[in-house]
């Protein structure tokens, strides 16, 4: 491929300048939520630098999803926005909750009762289908599996620092592998960190169900 200007656009900031001085926005910019999409401040501050002083009943009542939110996950941390995914799917939990009775200064109703799914980035890029699942942290070590080389299916592992057999995998950038990306979504899905035996973890010939570490 032969270009004069190659522009390279990597990234994305939420687009949330008409919120500031009416709700928190944490430091990229994001409305912080928990869980449900509800935004997740601590109304009783009295910071007196806190340019956006909410009352408990009316920080109760504020919901982000999409792109301007970065919603707590219970394995991951904030995960921002940022892709179709999480637009696909965080407006249910929200829903729920919206609709659920009781008091929603008391507690978050509807908290939702189905597995927190891992979050999950595909694309399509120079005909390479392409799909991360998970975050990677600072400090992960970073495994292949498969050859980059070899022109066929390969995956990056994130693996969080452990012991020389096994350890969590923070995330997993699988190229061209696209029977893979459900099985390792479902593992890689609910409340719990998924432990890997590294060996199996970065052979290609093992099936993902198969290189899960059980407790
Ligand atoms: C070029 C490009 C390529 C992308 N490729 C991928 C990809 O390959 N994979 C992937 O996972 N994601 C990709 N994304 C990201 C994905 O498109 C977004 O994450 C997703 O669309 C976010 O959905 P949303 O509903 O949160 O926001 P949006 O789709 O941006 O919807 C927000 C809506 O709010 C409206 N709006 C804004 N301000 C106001 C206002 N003040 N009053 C009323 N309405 C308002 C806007 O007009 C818009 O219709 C890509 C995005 C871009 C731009």
């Amino acid at each position: 491929m032969v270009a004069d200007t190659v522009l390279a656009a990597v990234g994305a900031r939420p687009a949330t300048g008409l919120l500031r001085g009416v709700v928190p926005l944490d430091p990229s910019g994001a409305v912080a939520v928990d869980p449900t999409g509800r935004l997740r401040a601590d109304p009783n501050s009295t910071d007196p630098t806190d340019p956006v002083a909410l009352s408990p009943a009316a920080a109760a009542r504020v919901w982000a999803v999409g792109d301007c939110a970065a919603r707590e996950h219970p394995v991951f941390g904030h995960v921002p926005g940022g892709h179709w995914t999480a637009a696909l799917t965080d407006p249910g939990p929200t829903v729920t909750a919206l609709l659920a009775d009781g008091d929603p200064t008391e507690g978050t109703p509807g908290a939702p009762s189905a597995p927190a799914p891992a979050p999950y980035v595909f694309s399509k890029q120079l005909g390479h289908d392409l799909a991360l699942i998970g975050a990677a942290r600072p400090g992960d070590d970073v495994r292949l599996r498969g050859d980059p080389d070899s022109g066929g299916p390969w995956a990056a592992l994130y693996l969080r620092p452990g012991t020389a057999d096994h350890a969590v995998l923070d995330a997993a950038f699988l190229v061209d592998s696209p029977r893979e990306v459900g099985g390792l979504r479902r593992l890689m899905g609910g409340d719990e960190p998924l432990t890997v035996d590294v060996a199996r973890a970065v052979d290609p010939s093992v099936r993902w169900r198969d290189a899960v570490r059980r407790p």
